[in-house]
């Protein structure tokens, strides 16, 4: 049985730094679980996002073709560096840096393969990463992720629920979304203060989204507490025409943001600026 996570922090005089996310996975048959649960195979060029201690590396490792493990934090990098040295993993590569600016095109073209992303990850910048993946989308093929509750709640979240918003439309759209299991607090070490959910993305094939319409949606989701016509005047666009469009979608004028359906946003923004290209 290896050390728990706050034994090995102990050791190295080490404290669970909050700014940086860090709940480090208590059970290493959790840990297994979640590889298992990937489905990562052999020929899969792995990419893991907050590596942490190596909780789910390790087992990353004994199923993957290569595992690159992404990690902020200098002084963890130290530590996972003599924990990978002793189970000696040879295809283990630590990227130290920022996940939300690594090079995922240049992965996946060096190795002429889409990759695979999985992470426990730190819940702070989880909102910038899936939307980082979403716009990276084609050189992902699948990605694992624990994320807390209520960020899962939005992801898998239906037209007119309160979770409702611009990552259900953009998600809804784009990809399948498999929820896996639940983890309480307890799980990690440090506890965080809200409760997690492991969910896998696959993505829906040959579905192109314009940058237009992604800031056409935050426009409109920054604005949730109006009805739809008056977030689209905001956006210059004249009332005669907006209810002309939202008539002819059978739209009601006072709808709200999170009442419409990830698809009759699409017919909405093809209708108010007919791009050249359809978004779908
Ligand atoms: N994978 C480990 C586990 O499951 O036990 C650790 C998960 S912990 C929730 C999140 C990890 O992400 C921490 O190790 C933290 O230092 C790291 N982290 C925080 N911000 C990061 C960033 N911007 N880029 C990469 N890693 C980051």
């Amino acid at each position: 049985m290896p050390l728990s996570p706050k034994k090995v922090l102990e050791r190295y005089g080490l404290k669970a730094q909050k700014k940086l996310g860090q709940h480090f996975l208590i059970n290493p048959f959790t840990s297994e679980q979640i590889v298992e649960k990937s489905g990562i195979e052999p020929k899969d060029i792995v990419i893991e996002i907050g590596a942490g201690l190596g909780a789910l590396t390790i087992p990353l490792s004994q199923k993957a073709k290569k595992v690159i493990a992404i990690e902020y934090d200098q002084k963890l990098i130290f530590v996972l560096k003599e924990i990978l040295a002793n189970h000696q993993l040879k295809n283990i590569e630590i990227w130290q840096g920022d996940a939300l600016k690594y090079d995922y095109e240049k992965t996946a073209h060096l190795h002429k393969t889409k990759i695979k992303i999985i992470g426990n990850l730190p819940y702070h910048i989880s909102s910038p990463l899936l939307f980082l993946f979403l716009e990276k989308r084609a050189v992902i093929d699948q990605a694992t992720l624990m994320l807390q509750k209520e960020v899962a709640d939005r992801l898998l979240a239906k037209p007119g629920t309160k979770d409702f918003g611009i990552l259900s439309v953009l998600y809804g759209l784009t990809a399948k979304i498999i929820p896996v299991m639940n983890l309480a607090p307890q799980s990690f070490y440090p506890p965080p203060e809200v409760d997690s959910q492991l969910i896998k993305i696959n993505w829906k094939e040959e579905i192109r989204l314009e940058e237009g319409f992604v800031f056409f949606l935050k426009h409109i989701f920054s604005q949730r507490r109006k009805t739809v016509l008056n977030a689209l005047k905001r956006l210059g666009i004249k009332t005669e025409k907006i209810k002309q469009i939202l008539s002819d979608l059978k739209i009601e004028t006072n709808t709200r943001p999170e009442q419409i359906s990830p698809q009759d946003y699409v017919k909405l923004y093809q209708n108010i600026y007919s791009p050249k290209n359809n978004v779908l």
